[in-house]
């Protein structure tokens, strides 16, 4: 198995619920941990550009909005395949899809307020980590 990192967000609807502390709990318990981390709110142009690749997309107003409502917890784990492992435990996009235990279908409202974002491949976790974080904030354990 390879270490891998890979980026997380806890989106609006779930920093709102106080959903911080369970969610990372599921991470933990599944052997993922925090490289970085950093609580903010993204700008209208942030969240623009990390969501670029869906920009034709009929949702992606309405995407983008949600993403600049509230806080976002947004986090580096890393751990054995954290790639694949975090987007098993997230769940499907839309939590009506999701499987029992994960964490959209535990703490998602729907299929727009998932609760959390996780890189789909290693390529896009390295952008995704080099968009919101220097290499100086982020932990080396491996
Ligand atoms: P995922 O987050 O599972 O990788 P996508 O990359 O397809 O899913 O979509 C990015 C995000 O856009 C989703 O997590 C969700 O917040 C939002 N989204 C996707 N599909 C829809 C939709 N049909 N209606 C509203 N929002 C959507
Ligand atoms: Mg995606």
């Amino acid at each position: 198995m390879s270490k891998e990192k890979t980026l997380s967000i806890i989106k609006p609807n779930s920093t709102l619920d106080n959903n911080i502390g369970n969610i990372i709990s599921v991470f933990e318990k599944n052997d993922l941990r925090i490289a970085a981390a950093k609580l903010t709110k993204l700008s209208k142009e942030k969240a623009e550009g990390f969501y670029i690749e869906h920009k034709e997309r009929p949702f992606f107003g309405e995407l983008v909005n949600f993403m600049t409502s509230g806080p976002v917890l947004i986090m580096v784990l890393e751990g054995d395949n954290a790639v694949v492992k975090n987007r098993d435990i997230m769940g499907a996009t839309n939590p009506a899809n999701a499987a029992e235990g994960t964490i959209r279908k535990l703490f998602a409202k729907s299929v727009g307020e998932n609760s959390v974002h996780g890189s789909d491949s290693l390529a896009a976790a390295d952008r995704e980590i080099a968009y919101f974080f220097d290499k100086n904030e982020v932990l080396n354990r491996f």
